[in-house]
């Protein structure tokens, strides 16, 4: 059983040739034309690269703003760890 955050990686290690050690830091829950998605919000804690994920493969980049707006301003990450398999 592998959830699909595990297939996600960090491409700036990717390049590097390092494994990635990714942290969810944050659920965010969205409504998209789709319906209601879970959306991640992603620390490589080798490089400390933030980046959010929507859709099972698709990820972009996260900026300063909305890292600090979406997981650090918010007081429903402060017990959330990695994701229980
Ligand atoms: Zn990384």
């Amino acid at each position: 059983m592998i959830d699909s955050l595990f297939t996600l990686y960090c491409e700036e290690c990717e390049v590097a040739g390092r494994p990635s050690r990714l942290w969810v830091r944050a659920e965010i829950e969205l409504s998209s034309a789709r319906g209601p998605e879970t959306q991640h919000y992603i620390e490589c804690m080798n490089c400390g690269f933030h980046f959010k994920s929507c859709m099972e493969d698709h990820m972009e980049a996260v900026d300063e703003d909305e890292w600090r707006r979406c997981v650090e301003e918010s007081p429903e990450t402060s017990g959330l760890r990695s994701p229980v398999s």
